[in-house]
C-alpha cells in the first residue's frame, strides 16, 4: 500500500566527503531513491537541512552576527539545498516543487498546506525549504511539523548511521541499535536522535519517527513497504 511519508536529510549529509557544499554524486544518489519510492505510488515531502552551508548557532558564536540573523541564513541555507535537490529530482524525471516558509516568488513557492497536498496527491515531490520560517527552531523540527501538517505516516529521518544506539557507535565497539523506543526514551539526554522540540511535537500527535541509513540503496523502499528491520522506530 502506498505511503504519505516525510524524508528529512541533514545538510550535512549532502557534502559527502568536503564537509561542506554539496557533492552531485550524493544528490544524484538521493535522488534515485526518491525516484524508486515515487515509482511505488508513494506521495513524497523533502526536508533538507542546511548544515553543509551554514548553520545559525555557530554563525552567531563569532559574537559579530545575532542569532536571529544567524538563524536567518541557516534557513536561506535550507533554500539553496532545496533548489539543487530540486534540479537533482527533475534530472531523473520526477515531478518537483519546492515550497518556501518565507515568502521568495522569483525562486519558489511559498508554503500554502492545501497546495502542498494537492502536489503531493498528484504524485509529485514537494520539498519544504527555509525551515519554519522563524529563528530558534532547527530544519527537524520542521520537518515533524510539515509532516503533521501533510498528515504523514511517518516521518523518515536519514542519516549516515543504520539508526540509534545505546551509546556512540563511533566510539563504542559494542554500540547496540535500539530498534525500538517510547518517545520518552527517544527525549533522554544521552539519545540524541531529533531535538525535543522535534520529539515532543511527534510525541503529541503520535507521528512514528523512523531513523535508518540513507546511504544503504534500497533502504527507504525497504522501510516504505514495512519492512522495519536495521533502523529505529520511536512511537508510543
Ligand atoms: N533554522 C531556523 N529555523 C528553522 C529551521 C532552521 O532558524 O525553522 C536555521 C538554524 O540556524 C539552523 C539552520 O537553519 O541551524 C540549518 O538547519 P539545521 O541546523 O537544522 O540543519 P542540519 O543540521 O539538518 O543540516
Amino acid at each position: 500500500m502506498s505511503k504519505r511519508v516525510l524524508v528529512k536529510f541533514s545538510g550535512e549529509a549532502l557534502a559527502g566527503e568536503n564537509g561542506f557544499g554539496i557533492d552531485s554524486k550524493i544528490l544524484k544518489f538521493i535522488a534515485n531513491e526518491i525516484k524508486s519510492l515515487v515509482e511505488q505510488g508513494n506521495e513524497i515531502g523533502i526536508v533538507i537541512g542546511g548544515g553543509n552551508i551554514v548553520r545559525g548557532v555557530s554563525a552567531a558564536a563569532g559574537g559579530i552576527i545575532k542569532r536571529t540573523s544567524g538563524d536567518h541564513m541557516g534557513m536561506l541555507a535550507t533554500v539553496i539545498n532545496a533548489i539543487a535537490m530540486r534540479e537533482a529530482l527533475e534530472s531523473v524525471g520526477i515531478n518537483v516543487r519546492v515550497q518556501s516558509a518565507i515568502k521568495m516568488e522569483a525562486i519558489c513557492e511559498t508554503f500554502i498546506i492545501g497546495r502542498s497536498k494537492r502536489h503531493l496527491s498528484k504524485k509529485r515531490v514537494v520539498i519544504f525549504a527555509a525551515g519554519t520560517g522563524n529563528p530558534f527552531f532547527t530544519t527537524d523540527t520542521a520537518a515533524t511539523l510539515r509532516a503533521i501538517e501533510i498528515e504523514s505516516d511517518m516521518i523518515i529521518k536519514a542519516t549516515k548511521v543504520d539508526g540509534i544506539y545505546d551509546k556512540d557507535p563511533n566510539k563504542f565497539s559494542d554500540a547496540k541499535l535500539l530498534n525500538l523506543l517510547t518517545y520518552e526514551e527517544a527525549l533522554k539526554d544521552d539519545i540524541k536522535v531529533m531535538d525535543d522540540t522535534a520529539i515532543a511535537l511527534a510525541k503529541d500527535n503520535s507521528l512514528p519517527i523512523v531513523v535508518c541509513n540513507m546511504f544503504k540503496s534500497g533502504n527507504l523502499l525497504k522501510i516504505l513497504s514495512g519492512d522495519l528491520t536495521g533502523c529505529s522506530v520511536v512511537k508510543n
